[in-house]
């Protein structure tokens, strides 16, 4: 059996020559001669048939496989088993085939592993085409602005400064711009780096969200300012009657009393800043430890009660508790922490209500969860307009009446801090005349070996 295509053809033609020579030789009847040929013709005809049929079929086949390729399926295979040169093109057409198969996989899990750190960035990353059309985006991009594939950059972000800095980008030049703009409903601020793609082929820019960061720094900055000033009254106070003492009025036994009680005056409220200062900064700082565990709250609230005792008796300030007597509770809480709150809140409640009036603590359980402790006054309440402030550092509804009170304007900072690191939240309700109430929730605990 012939296996070369070259040598089937050249067979068939031996053949057919074979078969002529010996009719001429042997054969002298011309009829036999003439029907000899067209027995020649029609054994060539049907050796090119054939011949024909056992070419164009795997041909066919070939371009049938090859086209499939080109379309992108990358499975299909001829497996030929022929040994002629038709069958090695079909199995180089395999190879092939198998190549392009393997750098495809290997592109997919490039681009998927692309995909996944493109993802896992925080920051938001996009790259245009040479129109400045947005192609690729990562997750951090589109919880920022959505899907914003196909738009320009200004459309989807919403800034002149990085409309900008990607017109220079795709003109060649990289740049770092710090943009303010405004997605969905809070204002942003992003640090943003745009860079041309090799070829100009489009930008790459990287956002990256600072609103956090410049918050932070503003208000760290708000902080040592406010602290400063807070700081800087009592000192220059102090100062100014401690020189006026030294420029003569120590000898004048009247004055001389008046001013070192100012003096005193002075250097207690400077003591209260500087002690709530740290411990304010004890509440915040990540490394105080908080050891959390069951406290109990008749306790802790009768010792805080019991402290406050003599400032209430002097505005003729009735405290009482409610809630107590029945069983006893637990809350998860570090024991300093909690009398640090109730302290501060009872304090105020005193501060703020005139003389004669109420301050009662009340304790119950919520759920099998939570314990509620409430703090409320019979004094004249915070409008509402103050309510959601009054949690931040130094802010007074009245600084002059606080400050105559002794306030320092960071109790209830501490107490939120405070009552946040032992996993709880607090809050307040007040209407104008009608007095406030401060609700703190902790979780409860079980009662332990130790505290019963
Ligand atoms: P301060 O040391 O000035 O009391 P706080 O942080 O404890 O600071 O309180 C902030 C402000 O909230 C106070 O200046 C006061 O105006 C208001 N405030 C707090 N507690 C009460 C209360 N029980 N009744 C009325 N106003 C209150």
């Amino acid at each position: 059996m012939l296996k070369s295509l070259r040598a089937r053809i050249f067979g068939a033609i031996v053949l057919v020559t074979i078969a002529g020579v010996l009719l001429s030789l042997f054969v002298t009847d011309p009829r036999i001669i003439v029907g000899g040929g067209v027995f020649a013709l029609l054994l060539g005809g049907l050796l090119a048939e054939l011949l024909t049929r056992s070419l164009t079929q795997p041909v066919a086949e070939i371009a049938r496989v090859t086209a499939a390729l080109t379309a992108g399926d990358v499975g299909v295979r001829l497996r030929s088993e022929r040994e002629d040169e038709l069958g090695e093109l079909a199995r180089s057409v395999d190879r092939m085939a198998d190549a392009v198969d393997e750098r495809l996989a290997r592109m997919n899990s490039e681009e998927a592993q692309l995909r996944t750190i493109l993802d896992a960035m925080v920051e938001s990353v996009f790259v245009t085409d040479r129109e400045g059309r947005i192609r690729v985006t990562n997750a951090a991009l589109q919880r920022l602005a959505g899907r914003v594939e196909g738009r320009t950059a200004v459309e989807a972000i919403r800034s002149p400064e990085l409309h900008e800095a990607v017109g220079g980008a795709l003109g060649g030049v990289a740049s770092s711009v710090t943009i303010e703009t405004r997605l969905g409903v809070d204002p942003r601020i992003l640090a943003a780096h745009v860079a041309p793609l090799p070829g100009r082929l489009g930008v790459v820019a990287v956002l990256h969200d600072v609103t956090d960061l410049k918050l932070a720094d503003t208000v760290r900055r708000d902080f040592v300012a406010n602290a400063s000033h807070e700081l800087r009254t009592p000192l220059t106070a102090i100062r100014g009657f401690a020189e006026t003492l030294a420029d003569g009025a120590v000898s004048d036994p009247v004055l001389a009393k008046r001013f070192l009680g100012r003096i005193l005056e002075h250097s207690v409220r400077l003591q209260r800043l500087v002690d709530d200062l740290l411990e304010l900064s004890r509440a915040e700082s990540p490394d105080v430890v908080f050891t959390l565990e069951p406290v109990d709250v008749a306790g802790a609230v009768a010792k805080a009660l019991r402290g406050l005792e003599r400032s209430a008796m002097e505005k003729k300030i009735t405290l009482g508790a409610e809630g107590l007597a029945g069983e006893a509770l637990f809350v998860e809480a570090d024991a300093v922490a909690l009398d640090h709150v109730l302290v501060n809140l009872i304090d105020n409640g005193v501060k703020y209500t005139p003389d004669g009036g109420q301050v009662t603590v009340r304790v119950r359980a919520a759920g099998d969860e939570h314990v509620e402790l409430e703090v409320a006054d019979t004094g004249g309440g915070i409008a509402q307009s103050h309510l959601s402030r009054i949690f931040e550092r130094f802010y007074r509804v009245d600084s002059g009446r606080a400050r105559e009170v002794g306030g320092t304007g960071l109790g209830l900072a501490i107490v939120k801090h405070f009552t946040q690191r032992m996993g709880g939240e607090v809050s307040v309700e007040s209407k104008l005349g009608r007095g406030t109430t401060f609700l703190v929730r902790l979780r409860r605990a079980q009662k332990s070996t130790d505290a019963a």
